[in-house]
């Protein structure tokens, strides 16, 4: 079996899909979105791809050391997003070749369905505001009959916030408690904007509402920052999001920095890295809660490795993660669960029409500005 041909197509906002079609006639699907930076990796896979005609496309290892070490230059968010998505496609491919889900290549699953939270929160305390969360969360409840739910505080943070802007954000954790009793799980995205001292005080304020877990309460760059906030707060710490590789987690692990993982599988480097970066986790007692905020290819690749993985807690999804016209089926969640998927490889069947489309990109990707409005200065997103 050889690669003949690598498509890209755009279809809808935040998912960029590469499509390998082999002489054989089977096809694999990959997702490269990266946020910000879509031209950017859309070249890059065009760069890869004339590596890739003619390969083998099982050789999968073997294809991912090539494309991250053989250009002297490894890594980056743009490098890895387009190496994650063809990954993906490989592994689509060789699952459709054994005909088997692709988890079966991986040592096949370690559970019997996929624990899955979907993103609600209370983003005011209006009676507007509560009413459209209130049947948010009627809907998913009784849709999904989700029982882990994430939010963010939001908004713009400087280095220290008076204590009602702090409040309004305690205010809103508590309350949404109160809605969903002591058997459902919250956690907390702070989004990476925050200063330790700044982490610290809020998430000792919102620590009696029993958070499952706050997201990058700092930013990426400084493990030993992120360190510092989880040896001060009482609940576990998560983030990950933004960091790729073994070696982008190197720190994390060495210094015990965080309770759980969060690689994304469209950057980290695809189902290759990610179930490694498990394996890894592992060892120092972390758990996976992978990211997922593009679409249902990524999605449907994470959720491969998440069958495999003993140390995985719970996957994310946004709402366009489950089909969005893009899968023929929709991944249906009952109990907060998926059942594992069935069809070979990644166990999806994409709808062609709306899959092979190229809308362009839209001016929402592009990551649009982000000011303080008290001094102009540059604010975190
Ligand atoms: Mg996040």
């Amino acid at each position: 079996m050889k690669v003949i041909k690598i498509e890209q197509f755009f279809p809808l906002p935040r998912v960029r899909l590469v499509k390998i079609t082999t002489d054989t006639g089977i096809v694999g699907w990959g997702e490269t979105t990266l946020e910000g930076k879509p031209r950017s990796t859309m070249t890059a896979v065009d760069e890869i791809g004339d590596y890739l005609i003619g390969k083998d496309p099982l050789r999968i290892e073997h294809h991912w050391q090539h494309i991250y070490r053989s250009a002297f230059f490894r890594g980056g968010n743009i490098l890895m997003s387009a190496l994650s998505g063809i990954d993906q496609a490989l592994w689509d491919i060789a699952g459709k070749y054994y005909e088997v889900p692709t988890y079966k290549l991986l040592g096949d699953a370690v559970r019997d369905r996929i624990r899955v939270y979907a993103h609600w929160g209370i983003g005011s305390t209006t009676d507007k505001g509560k009413e459209q969360a209130r049947q948010r969360l009627d809907m998913l409840q009784k849709k999904g009959g989700y029982k882990a739910f994430k939010s963010g505080p939001g908004g713009k943070w400087r280095a220290h916030e008076p204590p009602a802007f702090i409040d309004a954000f305690v205010e809103r954790a508590y309350l949404m408690r109160e809605w969903v009793g002591p058997d459902v799980e919250l956690a907390f995205d702070f989004h990476g904007k925050m200063t330790p001292a700044l982490a610290i005080e809020v998430c000792h304020e919102i620590k009696g509402m029993r958070p499952m877990f706050v997201e990058e309460p700092v930013p990426q760059e400084n493990i030993d920052a992120l360190k510092l906030v989880s040896d001060h707060v009482t609940f576990p710490i998560a983030t990950g999001e933004r960091f790729l590789t073994r070696w982008g987690f190197r720190d994390v692990f060495e210094k015990q920095a965080a309770a759980y993982l969060q690689p994304d599988i469209s950057h980290t480097g695809g189902i290759t890295e990610l179930k490694k970066i498990s394996n890894m986790a592992e060892v120092y007692y972390m758990h996976m809660a992978p990211h997922c905020a593009i679409g249902p290819v990524a999605f449907s690749a994470s959720m491969q490795v998440d069958a495999v993985v003993p140390n995985f807690l719970i996957q994310e999804q946004v709402d366009k993660c489950l089909g969005a016209g893009l899968l023929k089926e929709d991944w249906m969640v009952n109990d907060g669960h998926i059942e594992l998927p069935t069809k070979p490889g990644l166990g999806f069947e994409i709808n062609e029409e709306i899959a092979e489309q190229d809308r362009g990109i839209y001016e929402e990707e592009l990551g649009g500005e982000f000011y303080h409005e008290s001094d102009g200065s540059v604010a975190d997103w």
